[in-house]
């Protein structure tokens, strides 16, 4: 079975409904890394915003959310491209975790963690510009923490309900477009009950049922009573997009002693992808073309 993302609209033009449930791409995630089951659960949350969030990228280039931790879990990434491939990993401080552990108790005990949303344009793109947003990490679930974000960034107001298990992860996007433009329809009293309607009736959604339903039918049976526009669904796979060029990325940006350091004891300079886990491995040889002078470095991370 293919995961695919619904995209609807209501008839006005006031309020835009996203959903995702993912299967094998959460999964194949799953696959490379074994987590304690709460921290697989705030992943898995994270992975299905992410391919919400991602859905309306205007470039091609990818959408990258992190909860930085001050607790057992120092990162959870989840990284989804405007194709809507997507991979994810968590580095972790500890595993012993409970299994009633939240975001609040696994990522920020301290309340020094962050929360992070990259826009990260295409690396060929002339002028290319990162856009990085920073909050602290409110509300107790990965779903709050997203919309105190947005509350504090965006101009659209935005809800999100999301959730995951070993199974699936899924969640349910609204935004309330805005009317400016000529494209929506209703009068902005009219609008705005349309909104307030979308939120009482998503306010219903049970994580559960979030799970165990195809996200489409998940939508129709909350607005069974609205006319919708319907977009074609897209499918969303999991993909790692690390190359060895990223890695030699990081490696000069590791400094030529410490890459010397680690030829000395070693021979050789083994890198693991964090996402997907592939080898990569540099011998004298190639540690040595690192570092010779080239007419530009990017000075950017592997992510
Ligand atoms: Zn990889």
């Amino acid at each position: 079975m293919q995961d695919t993302l619904h995209k609807f609209l209501f008839e006005d033009h006031s309020v835009r409904v996203e959903a995702v449930r993912l299967g094998p791409a959460w999964q194949q995630t799953r696959i490379n890394h074994a987590y304690p089951p709460a921290v697989n659960r705030l992943l898995g949350e994270l992975v299905a915003a992410s391919t919400l969030l991602a859905a309306n990228l205007k470039f091609d280039g990818s959408l990258i959310l992190q909860l930085q931790g001050d607790g057992a879990v120092a990162l959870l990434v989840a990284e989804c491209r405007a194709d809507l491939s997507v991979r994810a990993t968590v580095k972790l401080r500890e595993r012993e975790v409970r299994e009633d552990d939240t975001i609040q108790t696994l990522v920020n005990p301290n309340g020094t963690g962050r929360f992070v949303v990259v826009l990260d344009p295409p690396r060929d793109t002339p002028g290319r510009q990162t856009y990085q947003g920073v909050v602290p990490i409110e509300g107790n679930s990965v779903a709050e923490a997203l919309e105190q974000y947005m509350l504090r960034s965006e101009q659209l107001h935005s809800r999100i309900w999301l959730a995951a298990d070993d199974h699936h992860c899924a969640g349910i996007l609204l935004q309330q477009l805005p009317s400016q433009g000529g494209i929506q329809t209703s009068s902005l009293s009219d609008a705005q009950e349309s909104w307030i309607r979308a939120n009482h009736l998503a306010d219903t959604i049970k994580p559960d049922e979030l799970l165990a339903t195809d996200s489409a039918a998940m939508v129709h049976r909350l607005f069974w009573d609205e006319t919708l526009l319907v977009s074609a669904p897209r499918p969303v796979t999991w993909r790692c997009s690390c190359t060895r060029e990223r890695v030699a990325d990081m490696l000069r940006m590791l400094g030529q002693p410490e890459v010397d350091s680690i030829l000395r004891e070693r021979n050789q300079v083994e890198v693991c992808c964090e996402f997907c886990g592939k080898p990569y491995e540099f011998d004298q040889v190639d540690a040595a073309a690192l570092f010779q002078p080239v007419p530009s470095v990017e000075n950017k991370s592997v992510h």
